[in-house]
């Protein structure tokens, strides 16, 4: 039996390894996702921008045509202002007139803080351009150097997996069994050691008859709470 609970810690510390490098992968992975996703979150923007300023721009033309209508029929009003017979008429052109001038203004300031407002988008645009090129170069570089140490990863993972497989040989067929399904539904984590009366997996006191039991070390006891295979493990002196 004592065989049997070294054989499992021994797979259990193998596979705790291959589950950190593939976490590892999973989150270096995961990271650059991310990264790409907020690059092509800018790049949305920049194209939200680009339809507001055509929008814009094209309201600026629109303005501009009006403002140059409105000075010319201002123009034409004021030489006929100078042939006029009647007061009541004469009266009449100076009120377009004016009302002409008063459009003209309205339309002149809107044009103007349109074009303040399209002038800041335009370099609003050219700037999160800029950003997004500076991170796209900055992540296919990364990318490059994560690959490279997926490949890596990867290959130690072949040689643990090799060493794995060749533990779980030594591993009581009955316990194997047991030891995948808790590992599976148990994070990775399937064996767990038992130190002071608590169960490291779950970080619960089992009780005191069976920890005596446990010290024993002539069966495989699962625990109360988590229903992980238990150990005995020793504080180690220097650990909190
Ligand atoms: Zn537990």
């Amino acid at each position: 039996m004592k065989e049997d609970i070294q054989n499992l810690i021994e797979l259990q510390t193998i596979d705790l390894e291959v589950y950190k490098i593939d976490a590892k992968m999973v989150n270096e992975l995961a990271g650059i996702d991310e990264k790409q996703r907020d690059i092509a979150a800018d790049r949305d923007s920049v194209n939200g921008y680009q339809e507001q300023l055509e929008v814009g721009e094209k309201r600026c033309r629109e303005l501009e045509t009006i403002i140059a209508d409105e000075l010319e029929r201002i123009k034409d009003r004021q030489v006929k202002l100078m042939n006029i017979q009647t007061n009541r008429e004469y009266q009449s052109i100076l009120k377009e007139i004016e009302d002409t001038k008063t459009s003209t203004k309205h339309n002149e300031d809107e044009l103007l803080i349109l074009t303040e407002q399209l002038e800041s988008m335009q370099s609003r645009i050219v700037e999160i351009t800029q950003k997004c090129d500076d991170d796209e170069k900055k992540l296919a570089a990364e990318s490059k150097t994560i690959k490279a140490a997926a490949t890596k990863l990867e290959n130690k993972k072949k040689k643990i997996i090799k060493a794995r497989n060749s533990q779980a040989k030594k591993v009581n067929e009955r316990f194997l069994k047991r030891y995948e399904t808790l590992k599976e539904r148990r994070n990775g984590l399937a064996v767990a050691g038992v130190t002071n009366g608590v169960c490291q997996g779950c970080n619960m006191n089992i009780p005191p008859q069976m920890f005596n039991e446990l010290l024993r070390e002539d069966s495989i006891l699962s625990c109360p709470t988590c229903n992980r295979m238990m150990y005995h493990k020793a504080e180690v002196s220097g650990e909190e």
